[in-house]
């Protein structure tokens, strides 16, 4: 962020306009409505002046007084320090970041209003990057509001467009008034009134001197408090876990536009075709591909497996695409599942495509599937941006002449150039690395008479299920909830840096049983900042400490023949020990590694952290976690941290790992970060917003089915153009 340099408001230059305009479009904020939705981040309390003498330290206050000193101080850092003095104390205003007009405006004998939080600073107090003005004019009657800008955008122009679309946006009601009012505590705030309110407070809210207020209940159909009439610092409280009555309208309208939007994708999608594959060997002799192969797999499928396979297939049996995701844990053999599955889509004589977010990844499923399928007969074409011409060039005209039954591969799959004869059933693997567009992409790649193909999601970070169907109404799910038998429970231990010898006699004795063990480091960057181990250095160390053993280097930034061939030594038992970066985080399957080391794994997410786990424990043999945390300079770990670590210890559970997860990063985030690109909800909560979401779930197909105008007006002024993506 850069310092919160206010600039007063005034007319614009004209140059400065187009560029804000620019940076307006930037931001999203085309239509008048976009830009009443932008709403302010915070408030500011400039309506009033605080003599430095009755200020204390730690508290957000505005100054005003006169400039007596200036100077740029080269101590370790370039940095201004400006004095000011208010009659009553002095106060050092002190800018790390600053321009020459810092300093103009800033020069001695001018006099100042400043705002910032008040610190004991050594010699004297001080405001560190507070926001300034010259002195003069009225102080504002209410609070001003501030807004989420990015350079080259003003506040106080921002300020002023965000006004203007107020004022010109189109804010009837689109939600019938029945539906403001029953069932609920008491009626609902319009949606004028509770964006003017939080675009423009009116002067009796205003921020408490102490910016502290007595706790408000949550509730989330409430708003009991009139908080229009409030004491200073009701205001603050109500707008930071916005309880305030007119963000509760706007969390309402919110997961109404997204419950509307996918409801409409569910029936949009009911009205569409899809070749229903039936197979069409049974009118045959011989037994189907499907048949086949399950016959021919070395283990009996498990229960779980078999009941998701009937899902899938009953899916497919219909003429309406199918839209599920499949999820299961690490391990729970997931991608058996998706080759029956295309089996039965070359039963009944349509192509199939399965798309991975890695290369590594992909070649794992497409060496799976030939081994399985090739004996059947099959043709599986491979397809990866960095094959050369030639092969791609083959891949292309099997793909094209329906010759291959199945194509395997990265991103490439998507690509203009790849023209499917009859593509019917797509599969996607780790769904949430992908971009939405990317799978529309895919969705859109049906070949004849606009049909879409079914689609079949896969992830190994659940969602959990109430969030699911709650929130995704366009998604149905199937669920792996038992791993295959004969696994043996995965050890977990957290161990500090400081015990790396122990550790590394650890994987000694593996190696001297023949095992094979992963250790992953978090970045390969050399970071300052981070100070994290380089894997480079790590597998210089391990080298050198295991001699005779041969230890590999993976990582991100080696070109994809190398990653191939070192992955290739690994997975044939060669090599024994491989570091890597987190390239190896899914799907990698090899069942004779037995042990994994995690190191820095205070620095990864829960969901990463179960990921790599699941890397071990895939065969018979005993298998364990270590989780090397280092504490570095701080002297302890982080909460968050100390909670994924500790989570770690107790449950190899994925779904009880999803809670947990849930549970330390709270459902926006969590949602958030296994999509890519969009972003969710800016208003809502879904763990505090559960009445709101159960209210919007219900009052959607009424929408639909007795409103449609309505419901159109409010899906394309809450979503524009984005509705499409909340579809994929
Ligand atoms: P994931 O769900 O993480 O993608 P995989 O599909 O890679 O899991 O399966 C993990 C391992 O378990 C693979 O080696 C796979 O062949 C094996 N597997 C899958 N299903 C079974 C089963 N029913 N019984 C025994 N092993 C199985
Ligand atoms: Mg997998």
């Amino acid at each position: 962020m850069p310092p919160a340099v206010k600039v007063a408001a005034q007319a614009v230059p004209k140059a400065a306009k187009t560029q804000a305009q620019k940076a307006l479009d930037k931001l999203g904020l085309r239509r008048d409505i976009d830009l009443a939705l932008h709403l302010p981040l915070r408030y500011e309390d400039e309506t009033r002046i605080t003599r430095l003498a009755d200020a204390r330290d730690g508290e957000m206050v505005q100054i005003e007084g006169l400039i007596t000193n200036s100077e740029i101080s080269f101590g370790p850092r370039r940095q201004l320090r400006v004095t000011l003095n208010d009659g009553t104390d002095t106060c050092t205003l002190r800018f790390l970041n600053f321009y020459p007009s810092h300093q103009k405006t800033l020069s001695v004998g001018a006099r100042v209003r400043a705002r910032g939080e008040l610190r004991g600073g050594f010699v004297s107090r001080e405001m560190v990057h507070p926001s300034f003005k010259l002195a003069g004019g009225d102080l504002p009657g209410a609070l001003t509001p501030v807004y989420s800008t990015v350079a080259g955008l003003p506040q106080a122009y921002l300020r002023k467009a965000v006004l203007g679309g107020v004022a010109r946006a189109d804010l009837n009601e689109t939600i019938p008034a029945a539906h403001l009012r029953n069932n609920l505590p008491q009626p609902m705030w319009s949606l004028r009134e509770a964006l003017q309110f939080l675009h423009n407070p009116t002067p009796d809210v205003a921020l408490g001197a102490s910016g502290r207020a007595a706790p408000t209940a949550h509730s989330p159909l409430g708003g009991q408090r009139s908080t229009r009439s409030d004491e200073r610092g009701g205001f603050l409280a109500d707008f930071q876990d916005h309880s305030h009555p007119a963000w509760q309208r706007l969390k309402a309208e919110e997961l109404l536009a997204q419950q509307l939007s996918q409801l409409e994708a569910r029936r949009v999608r009911a009205a569409m075709r899809a070749p229903p594959l039936q197979s069409s060997a049974l009118q045959n002799t011989h037994a189907s591909l499907h048949d086949q192969l399950l016959e021919r797999l070395p283990f009996r499928l498990t229960d779980a497996q078999q009941r998701v396979g009937a899902e899938i297939a009953a899916d497919l049996h219909k003429n309406v695409p199918m839209h599920r995701l499949l999820q299961g844990d690490v391990g729970s053999g997931k991608t058996v599942v998706a080759a029956l599955a295309a089996a039965r889509c070359m039963d009944a004589g349509w192509q199939c495509a399965l798309m991975a977010p890695t290369e590594i990844l992909a070649e794992q499923h497409f060496r799976k599937l030939i081994t399985w399928l090739e004996p059947l007969g099959i043709k599986t074409a491979w397809l990866t941006g960095s094959q050369k011409a030639k092969e791609r060039r083959e891949a292309l005209a099997m793909i094209a002449s329906g010759e291959a039954g199945l194509v395997v591969g990265t991103h490439a799959v998507i690509q203009d150039k790849v023209m499917f004869k009859n593509l019917a059933l797509a599969i996607i693997d780790e769904q949430h690395r992908f971009g939405v567009a990317q799978r529309l992409a895919l969705r859109y790649k049906m070949t004849s008479d606009g049909d879409e193909p079914h689609l079949l999601m896969m992830t190994a970070t659940p969602i959990p299920r109430t969030l699911a169907m709650s929130y995704y109404a366009d998604l149905d799910v199937s669920t792996i909830d038992e791993l295959p038998p004969g696994r043996t429970a995965i050890v977990t231990k957290v161990v500090n840096d400081s015990r790396r010898d122990e550790v590394i006699e650890r994987i000694r004795s593996q190696i001297a049983e023949g095992r094979q063990v992963y250790w992953v480091c978090p970045l390969i960057e050399e970071s300052e900042v981070l100070d994290l181990t380089n894997a480079t250095e790590t597998h210089e160390a391990l080298s050198a400490a295991l001699p005779g053993a041969l230890v590999g280097l993976l990582h991100s930034r080696m070109p994809v023949a190398e990653k191939k061939a070192v992955m290739g030594l690994f997975n044939d038992g060669v090599m024994a020990v491989l570091v890597s970066t987190t390239v190896i985080e899914v799907g990698v399957d090899v069942p004779n590694a037995s042990l994994m080391v995690i190191e820095h794994a205070e620095r990864f997410g829960l969901s990463q952290l179960h990921q790599l786990r699941g890397r071990v424990g895939r065969g018979a043999a005993a298998s364990a976690c270590v989780l090397l945390y280092s504490t570095g300079d701080a002297t302890r770990l982080g909460d968050t941290a100390k909670a994924r670590l500790k989570a770690m210890l107790e449950t190899n559970d994925g779904f009880e790992i999803a809670r947990r997860d849930l549970e330390i990063r709270g459902p926006g985030e969590f949602l958030g970060a296994r999509q890519s690109g969009a972003p969710l909800l800016r208003f809502a909560d879904l763990a505090l917003d559960a009445a709101w979401l159960a209210w919007a779930r219900a009052l959607a197909p009424v929408m639909l089915d007795q409103h449609a105008a309505l419901a159109e007006r409010h899906v394309l002024r809450w979503l524009g153009t984005k509705g499409e993506y909340l579809k994929a």
